[in-house]
């Protein structure tokens, strides 16, 4: 078998990247330090009349302000950075939302943001209504003051037609908003597609290592990112400049290790869908797969996470716990390839249901690792 797979795919052009991995150096002057200063300190120098200049830790801080315009070099629009994609998903949802708003969420999509709906927002005064993403858009918009999405969704990997959604929702005065953690700004660009703000969890395949957690929020609506940056401010809820370090530090990376991920999911998911006895595979890369026409027609890239459906539970767990190129574990996005069985988290998938997150090992290493734990 060829390592290329049989469906090539667009991708962000070199230039993007280059000039991301030299954003810094192009405002450097003589004798700064090539790399990345870490500044951490909460107060600043500050005689005199308050000018807009820096004044403290919970509003500025320069470490923060390069990791985001490198975000925001990927988004093509302002961003906000937070400590963790759960914060930026928080920031999003209250600073679109107040009481007697009626807010629509995918059933479907990632377990703690409907949590937080539930649990906070609902006793507010905020009407939460949730949708499976096969069938998001059926019921039209109409009375919806906020629409979040979540595509493809995890973890069935389900997509909606963002564009469709967006041009609805704002024609019916609404505000939608998009989590884009499972394909990053290298994989799909929900603000190109319509969507208000995009929200992501930059503890994925952002940062890529499993040793941080952080998020951001993008928009290119000034009123939006400014009401997100002021409950920043007030909440609080601000990202250590340690992190935002070594958020920047795993993003000059990025490029390389996500297009590994990408290709090698395309050739595992190819090969897997093959094994006569093999698990059911879903991947948005697959011809054939629900999501597939969706995918070319929206994403830049298929992404690198994959679901396994064996046909019982003993199986699944027989196919994590024998591969010896897979961490057990609940996160995805890092260089580890990694899997778990969701079911164990109470998602509404079979018992035998296993997402798989590929990481960067070289992919003839990974699928001999792979065909013999599924045999
Ligand atoms: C992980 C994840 C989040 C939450 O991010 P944290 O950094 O863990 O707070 C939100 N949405 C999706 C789709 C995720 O996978």
């Amino acid at each position: 078998m060829t390592n290329t797979p049989k469906t090539p795919l667009p991708r962000v052009s070199s230039d993007e990247m280059g000039a991301l991995l030299h954003l810094r150096g192009q405002s450097l002057n003589k004798g700064d330090p090539l790399s990345l200063p870490l500044v951490g300190t909460s107060a600043y120098h500050l005689p005199g009349r308050p000018d807009g200049s820096a004044a403290y830790g919970r509003a500025d801080n320069p470490t923060w302000d390069h990791l985001e315009q490198m975000l925001a070099h990927l988004e093509q629009a302002p961003v906000v950075s937070f400590p963790s994609g759960m914060a930026a998903i928080s920031a999003a949802l209250f600073a679109t939302l107040k009481a007697g708003d009626r807010l629509l969420i995918p059933a479907d999509g990632y377990y703690i943001t409907r949590r937080l709906c539930e649990r906070f927002l609902a006793p507010l005064g905020v009407m939460v209504v949730e949708r499976p993403t096969p069938v998001f858009a059926t019921d039209g918009f109409d009375g919806f003051d906020v629409v979040f999405i979540e595509s493809p969704s995890n973890p069935g990997l389900d997509m909606v037609d963002i564009a469709a959604v967006a041009a609805l929702v704002r024609g019916a005065g609404g505000i939608t908003i998009a989590d884009n953690t499972t394909l990053t700004p290298l994989g799909q660009r929900p603000l190109d597609l319509g969507v208000d703000i995009v929200v992501a969890s930059d503890t994925k395949a952002m940062g890529g290592h499993s040793d941080l957690l952080m998020g951001h929020v993008a928009s290119r609506r000034d009123d939006l990112i400014e009401a997100m940056r002021e409950w920043r401010t007030l909440s609080g809820s601000i990202p250590g400049p340690q992190t935002a370090w070594l958020l920047h530090r795993g993003m000059e990376t990025l490029d390389v290790r996500y297009d590994r991920m990408c290709r090698s999911a395309q050739i595992l998911a190819e090969r897997l869908a093959e094994l006569p006895d093999g698990p059911a595979v879903r991947y948005p890369g697959l011809v054939g797969d629900p999501a597939h026409a969706l995918s070319m027609a929206q994403c830049r890239r298929t992404g690198f996470l994959m679901s396994l459906t064996f046909d019982t539970e003993a199986r699944a767990e027989h196919f994590i716990d024998s591969c010896p190129l897979i961490r057990p574990a609940t996160s995805f996005g890092s260089v580890h390839t990694s899997a778990e069985r969701r079911a164990r988290w109470g998602d509404d998938v079979p018992a035998g249901f296993v997402r798989v997150s590929v990481g960067i090992e070289p992919v003839e290493e990974l699928w001999a690792a792979f065909a013999q734990a599924v045999g």
